[in-house]
């Protein structure tokens, strides 16, 4: 122990260890706060998770590191990953094979051992006998979706290699394209996905520019993107709705019930992203209103009453207010407090834009007059 002839001289290092050790020890416990908020129960196993000190570090820089590191190791355990597919080869869903390699690829399927195959859509549709597929090229292009069962996307799955396992159940999809994003012609699948505690997920797999675009896509202008994400949107309610009797289904008969229905979103969703892109301008009043009435305004409401400081921030781009809400919920509103959209499919959206500072924190004067501004515009209340 006597290797430093310094040690024993005086006993200042001792207590500046004592308290050493008791920050450490506080920002353990600290960690593992955040990590049970994040559901993360077991912590026997944990890489070794890093945290950067400075001199004047403000208690938000800690918090968003605490936050992010109980993210990482949440999304690391988690089988649904918003926006990727589960990989039954590596078994995770973030590793290579998870996510598509290019724009215009869609999800075709495992491969025996369990990878997920990604192909282009005009390939896929061909193999599918889509004989549609010329309309693809018209000028201007056909926007195509095709509802796909979980028959076909297992059908060369080995059981060793996770047919039928319930880790990442697909029980259907569909496949859409292209979206034309400059020269690029993007396509996307839509899940709906079940995991082994019997919730249902829908889940988007797009490439990073599509899910931008649609986030941005503004609601008056009509645009195929915003039509798109509305169709999205409504599946996506469709989808929460049913969960709670898809859970508590017991027999055979009601699963198929309840599945059926699930093929029927399915079925409305190809429609209408197909005829959304094809009648862009002709919506009936009536539409509109039901599309409206379907939009979380009043989630809206209710999530900014109950968020915390933390939850505010400032879309530094289009300088919209964001405010975050529960299961994964975000809202966009404007200044003046009037609700602009919700972005509750687009989760890992939301994170990216954290990390790559779009979204920063608002001030607490900010807030203050933002809620009232909120509270001032809610309409019918
Ligand atoms: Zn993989």
């Amino acid at each position: 122990m006597d290797n430093s002839p310094d040690t024993n001289s005086t006993t200042a290092p001792d207590s500046l260890a004592a308290r050493a050790q008791n920050a450490l020890e506080l920002l353990h416990s600290l960690q593992f706060e955040y990590l049970a908020e994040m559901g993360v129960a077991d912590v026997s196993d944990l890489p070794p998770l890093a945290l950067q000190w400075h001199i004047g570090m403000r208690p938000e820089e800690l918090h968003e590191q605490l936050r992010a590191n109980a993210q990482q190791i949440a999304s690391d355990s988690a089988a649904v990953i918003p926006g990727r597919v589960y990989c039954y080869h590596c078994r995770r869903a973030d590793c290579e094979h998870s996510t598509q390699a290019g724009v215009g690829l869609v999800f075709a399927g495992y491969g025996d051992t369990g990878r997920p195959k990604w192909e282009e859509l005009f390939n896929f549709l061909t193999n599918v006998g889509d004989d549609r597929i010329d309309l693809l090229f018209e000028k201007p292009p056909r926007l195509l979706a095709k509802v796909i069962g979980r028959k076909r996307l297992i059908a060369e799955q080995l059981v060793a290699f996770g047919r039928g396992h319930m880790t990442y159940y697909i029980i259907g999809q569909v496949v859409a394209g292209y979206l034309r994003i400059g020269h690029a012609r993007t396509a996307l699948t839509v899940q709906i996905v079940e995991d082994r505690e019997h919730r249902l997920f829908t889940q988007v797999m797009a490439p990073s520019v599509v899910v931008e675009a649609l986030a941005d896509a503004p609601e008056h202008t009509g645009s195929t993107f915003f039509r798109v994400f509305d169709a999205l949107r409504e599946i996506d309610h469709q989808v929460t709705a049913v969960a709670t009797a898809w859970q508590s289904a017991g027999g055979r008969q009601e699963r198929l019930e309840v599945r059926e229905k699930i093929f029927g979103y399915l079925r409305h969703l190809a429609h209408s992203i197909e005829r959304k892109g094809r009648q862009s301008r002709r919506r009936t009043p009536h539409a509109e209103l039901r599309s409206r009435q379907q939009r979380p305004v009043h989630k809206a409401f209710d999530d900014v009453q109950a968020a915390r400081p933390e939850d505010f921030f400032r879309d530094s781009r289009t300088d919209s207010i964001v405010v975050t809400g529960k299961n994964g919920r975000s809202h966009v509103y404007n200044e003046r407090g009037r609700h602009i959209t919700s972005l509750c499919l687009l989760r890992d959206e939301f994170q990216r834009r954290r990390n790559r500072r779009r979204y920063v924190p608002l001030p607490g004067e900010t807030i203050k007059q933002f809620v009232a501004a909120v509270n001032a515009a809610q309409p019918d209340k």
